[in-house]
């Protein structure tokens, strides 16, 4: 987390990788979502932040159309020419650098020379932060400047996102790219779905002394289980039932119309992201008005909301929510997709590593798997160090 070190260590291995100086050293974070969870299909809202780790990236164009990538993570060099980048064309890590490139000559209409990038990070992989998103953003952001390409952060988050589905191949959303172009210090970033329009909401965290603990459960997403497709189906039928283009649409007004004409299961379904998408719109509204302190009972209700309603959590989450609020957090919630990954709480510095050992003794107690634990502040967005 000593950003200078990222910063020489990645130039450093770039020379020694590639036998020269690299042109620069561009960063880009990792994410959390605070709140708004499954929000973002149902073209609703969301407000992650990005986090102080971040993904390094090294980079020099080269004379001609080769791409070479290298990583920190392992010693293989990818290479590819610019050319040959599709679907399939690269199925490890090298997909992501890959895949921007293709999506920024794609979006920015130019047809710029190949490069040499080495990759560095402090991102966890896997604990639903991101890693993806941050070596997506670190890359746009420098060959946006070295080709010239000129596009806006909002442009280069569809970047990212379309390297992400049509290269790497997985259908997620804008909202990581977003959190990871557009933070700024202390600040989250409100993210309309369906207009795309994004806002920076201060979040007071430093002025309270706040901090947002990260509880990985280290218990793998198990998203392709058909828990994820089937949430998305159900969201689909509620709104085709309330004739409506999404559940954004939804009021809560009509939530008493839509639990008269659904099912059980899809009303409650309904009533998640109908709730969420307004305690979204609550959370900006208390952090504008009355401080951080004040959200703790909006985060502690979309967890019950994702446990009861969306049913999407499992007991290592609900455990670690529960830990966290009786041993003084200022609220929590599990965050991301669910089945697994991480839950958050909002607490007091002075009170993180009493929260820390509670968790680990109950998890430890009740024979679950030991959870990575560790404080995340809301940090700068992409940008270039040197
Ligand atoms: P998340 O984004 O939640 O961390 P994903 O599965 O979306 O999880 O993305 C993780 C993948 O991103 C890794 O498995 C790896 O392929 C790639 N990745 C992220 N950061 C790096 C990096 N610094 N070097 C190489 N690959 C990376
Ligand atoms: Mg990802």
């Amino acid at each position: 987390m000593t950003t200078s070190r990222n910063i020489e260590s990645a130039a450093a291995a770039f020379e020694a990788r590639y036998g020269y100086a690299p042109t620069g050293v561009w960063s880009a974070p990792g994410r959390v979502n605070l709140i708004g969870e499954h929000t973002d299909y149902n073209l609703g809202f969301v407000l992650p932040f990005a986090i102080n780790r971040r993904t390094y990236a090294a980079i020099s164009l080269r004379q001609d159309q080769t791409v070479r990538v290298m990583s920190s993570f392992s010693d293989e060099q990818h290479q590819i020419e610019l050319a040959d980048i599709s679907k399939n064309a690269a199925n490890d890590w090298a997909a992501y650098p890959f895949g921007v490139a293709w999506a920024l000559a794609k979006l920015g209409q130019t047809a710029g020379v190949g490069f040499d990038a080495y990759f560095e990070s402090d991102v966890p992989v896997g604990s639903g932060l991101s890693s993806s998103a941050a070596i997506e953003c670190s890359t746009s952001l420098a060959l946006n400047e070295l080709w010239q390409t000129n596009l806006s952060r909002p442009e280069l988050a569809r970047v990212g996102q379309l390297a992400e589905n049509e290269i790497v191949g997985a259908p997620t959303g804008i909202m990581d790219q977003s959190a990871s172009l557009l933070g700024e210090r202390d600040h989250a970033v409100f993210l309309d779905c369906k207009s795309l329009e994004a806002q920076s909401i201060e979040l007071g965290f430093d002025d309270e002394g706040l901090e947002l603990l990260i509880i990985d459960t280290r218990v793998a997403h198990r998203l392709n289980d058909g828990g994820y497709a089937t949430r998305r189906a159900a969201c689909e039928l509620g709104a085709s039932q309330m004739n409506a283009a999404s559940l954004r649409e939804v009021s809560i007004d009509q939530l008493g119309k839509a639990k008269e004409i659904m099912d059980d299961v899809t009303f409650r379904r309904v009533r998640h992201i109908v709730t969420e998408n307004e305690r979204v719109l609550e959370t900006v509204e208390k952090l504008r008005t009355e401080g951080p302190k004040s959200i703790g009972a909006l985060l502690n209700a979309s967890h019950v909301s994702m446990r009861d309603d969306f049913e999407i959590s499992i007991d290592e989450l609900d455990t670690a929510v529960d830990v966290a609020i009786r041993h003084g957090a200022v609220g929590a919630r599990m965050t991301g997709g669910g089945f697994g990954g991480a839950a958050i709480a909002l607490a007091p510095i002075a009170k993180v590593s009493e929260i820390t050992l509670a968790v680990l003794a109950e998890f430890e107690l009740l024979g679950y798997g030991k959870p990575n634990i560790f404080a995340v502040t809301a940090d700068q967005g992409a940008r270039r160090d040197r």
